[in-house]
């Protein structure tokens, strides 16, 4: 927060009733704070007004202070800002990148090849950029450093005739990128040209690349580009600098998509998919809004864990993260453990030592990791184990220990069986 928010906040704290003066303060410093960090005019207004209607007409939840009340009311209304949460599915697909010149098309093309690969996909890519001299180059030089097959005809001036050629040749790639070209400004031929490659292409995606430190021409670019292919995803780049991308907000309104990935520098792993709360907390410059929130909420309504799903034997991968992260929010949960009743289960020293590294460790891991992997880890066998290590860029002993760690999880989870009750309140008994 901006130290104007913070205070504006401060005067909200220990008040019992909601006071019109203090809301209206607090929605100005958020104005001023996101306004700099270059979101658009009108969608900061809109947000204003909702965020005042709703702290001054809805009745704070029992047991939420008032200024908890308005805080979760800012955040809540922030996270639509960020438009829709756009999945990426991992199956076979096509993605036509659109943006101008020095957007970072062709740097996130090579990003999203190595994304897929990591992913266990076959991936090609097409350069269709004939407008930029080394346009082929600098894309072939990319793809090359991860093996990933790039098809361009350099000196060719017609785009649409390359795209039908590479898709001819690459037809074996489950995932094909088309790089395009952007040229400075939004001219007509560029507009003809991306509308016929994207009917050609018959493209499942049209993302839109936009550089962070792009500011109100955000929303004319989306809207010509919109107009023109239907855009369905935003990717802001250049995350890594000092812009905190708002700009790219108004592309997710124009469009009425959201942001799927993230640039963060310049090498071919520096892509992230989007994570609304991190991007919040950089737009206001604060890390905490979201843990306030999330401590005053369990204030409320304490944490229900659905036990008996985990005891149907289905826990995954993907519901041991879950469940690490929601146990990690209800503090120390050695305590927890303590004051159930478990009988002689035992529970390993380090088999909820949820702590920072272990499990940012294990997210790096499991980035690597495909669906399949995910909602099955028995399928994960030597060979896997070997991509998987290879794309998380660590030892095959990590992958290893990381799904024995899942074992012991699964196993621990079990011994709640004759709890009774399929949900229960952990928060009651502590
Ligand atoms: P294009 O014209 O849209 O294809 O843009 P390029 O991919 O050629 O990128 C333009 C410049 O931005 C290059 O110098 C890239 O290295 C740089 N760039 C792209 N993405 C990022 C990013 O996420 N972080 C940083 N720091 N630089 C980036
Ligand atoms: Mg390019």
């Amino acid at each position: 927060l901006g130290s104007g928010l913070k205070d504006a906040l401060k005067k909200l704290a220990g008040k019992t009733v909601i006071d019109k003066a203090a809301v209206e303060e607090l929605v100005k410093d958020l104005q001023r704070v996101l306004l700099q960090a270059d979101v658009n005019v009108k969608l900061v207004m809109n947000l204003s007004k909702a965020i005042k209607q709703r702290s001054l007409e809805e009745e704070p939840p029992k047991g939420m202070s008032v200024r908890e009340h308005v805080l979760r009311i800012v955040y809540q209304e922030l996270v639509n800002l960020m438009g829709e949460e756009i999945e990426v599915t991992l199956g076979p697909q096509t993605i036509l990148m659109a943006g101008l010149q020095g957007s970072g098309k062709t740097t996130t093309t090579g990003k999203l090849s190595r994304y897929f690969q990591k992913k266990g996909l076959r991936v090609g890519v097409i350069c269709a950029d004939v407008f930029r001299p080394g346009a082929y180059d600098q894309l072939k030089t990319l793809c090359d450093k991860v093996n990933v097959p790039c098809y361009g005809e350099p000196g060719e001036i017609n785009a649409v005739k390359i795209v039908e050629n590479g898709m001819k040749q690459l037809k074996n790639a489950e995932v094909l990128i088309i790089d395009t070209q952007g040229r400075h400004a939004l001219e007509d031929e560029l507009i003809d040209e991306i509308i016929k490659i994207n009917d050609l292409s018959k493209a499942s995606h049209r993302w839109l690349v936009l550089d962070a430190a792009l500011g109100q021409q955000a929303r004319e670019q989306a809207a010509r580009f919109h107009d023109a292919i239907n855009i369905d995803g935003v990717i802001i780049t250049k995350m890594d600098g000092t812009a905190k991308g708002g700009g790219a907000l108004s592309a997710v309104a124009e469009t009425g998509s959201g942001i799927v990935f993230v640039g963060s520098g310049e090498t071919i792993d520096d892509l992230e998919r989007f994570d609304p709360d991190s991007f919040i907390s950089r737009l206001l410059g604060m890390g905490d809004l979201k843990s306030l929130i999330e401590r005053a909420e369990e204030a409320i309504n304490a944490e229900e864990v659905d036990v008996n799903a985990m005891m149907k034997g289905k826990f995954t991968l993907r519901d041991m993260y879950k469940q690490l992260e929601s146990l990690k929010k209800m503090g120390p949960l050695k305590q927890v453990m303590s004051m159930l009743p478990l009988g002689n289960i035992e529970i390993p020293e380090d088999a909820f030592d949820t702590t920072g590294k272990k499990m940012e460790a294990y997210k790096v891991i499991m980035d690597s990791m495909t669906n399949e992997e995910l909602d099955d880890p028995s399928v994960i066998h030597a060979s896997r184990i070997q991509r998987i290590a290879t794309g998380a860029g660590v030892s095959q002993e990590e992958v290893r220990e990381l799904l024995k760690y899942h074992k012991t999880m699964q196993r621990t989870l079990k011994g709640f069986k004759g709890m009774g009750g399929g949900k229960f309140n952990m928060q009651r008994m502590m």
